[in-house]
């Protein structure tokens, strides 16, 4: 072979295992998602810079990421990222747009932060929506909703509310994340370390739902009352949302949710590390 036709070969060649790596790490989503998360951990692999500047100008919007040292920015955008390129979102009569994207995400992330590895596999599919939309589940118009199918659906105007007002115990992205955390929780049979720790949740903060369910005036706002599901979603948003009131009237219940999210919303010195306040 003459070394115009080996050059040939070799420039030929290497153009084919290009374009076959880059169909499989860039183009087809899933591969490459499921390389950076299982072989890489989180990656900022191929965001471009620009998109890279807007989510964080986005996230620091955010209330629970703007209390973070510089390192744990980091490890939230990383975060942001896994979660939010691995997702299906849909816009249902509604442009679909990064921001939506991103506060929907960071919600997921702000109750997942110290869980290494723990994307709420549950959810693959986030439908949003310009306002409340009739469910034919519910029997009435919901703000989100999360079933065990894997999809979610939320309103777009009520997520943003939820971050605008970060003290008021009212988040709907935290709510509707926290069922599908549990729903995740309780997968492959519901033996899990977060199963154990959510159960344990189950028996302490028994007494404080039963004192709800008589309609006593209780911390916890009264739609809480209608199942142990929805008590457990209004307690994680106010656990995130108002826990210095939550820690002293209910130290112990505070206390479990911080073991179940292994996070301490009070210990904003040390990214909510648990165990130092
Ligand atoms: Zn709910």
């Amino acid at each position: 072979m003459d070394q115009g036709a080996s050059t040939f070969t070799f420039l030929f060649t290497g153009a084919f295992i290009f374009i076959v790596l880059y169909i499989i790490f860039y183009s087809w989503r899933d591969v490459y998602y499921f390389f950076c998360m299982q072989v890489l951990g989180e990656s900022r692999w191929f965001v471009s810079k620009e998109r890279e500047q807007f989510i964080l100008s986005e996230l620091e919007k955010i209330a629970y990421y703007r209390n973070l040292s510089k390192k744990g920015k980091e490890y939230f955008y990383h975060r942001v990222l896994v979660f939010m390129l691995n997702k299906h979102f849909f816009g249902d009569g509604i442009k679909m747009s990064d921001e939506i994207k991103i506060f929907i995400t960071a919600s997921a992330v702000q109750i997942t932060f110290r869980i290494r590895g723990f994307y709420i596999e549950h959810i693959q599919l986030i439908r949003v929506f310009p306002q409340s939309v009739w469910s034919q589940m519910a029997h009435h118009k919901v703000k989100g909703l999360t079933t065990g199918a894997g999809v979610m659906w939320l309103s777009w105007p009520d997520i943003q509310r939820g971050f605008d007002v970060p003290d008021d115990g009212i988040n709907l992205g935290i709510h509707e994340m926290s069922h599908a955390f549990m729903l995740s929780a309780h997968a492959g049979g519901g033996n899990g370390p977060l199963c154990r720790r959510f159960n344990d949740w189950l028996k302490i903060s028994h007494d404080a739902y039963r004192d709800l369910q008589k309609g006593n005036d209780s911390f916890f706002r009264k739609y809480g009352a209608t199942n142990p599901d929805e008590f457990f979603a209004v307690s994680v948003e106010c656990f995130f949302e108002r826990p210095e009131e939550f820690v002293r009237l209910y130290p112990a219940i505070y206390s479990s949710l911080c073991r179940l999210f292994n996070q301490d919303p009070l210990n904003k010195e040390k990214d909510y590390k648990l165990g130092l306040s």
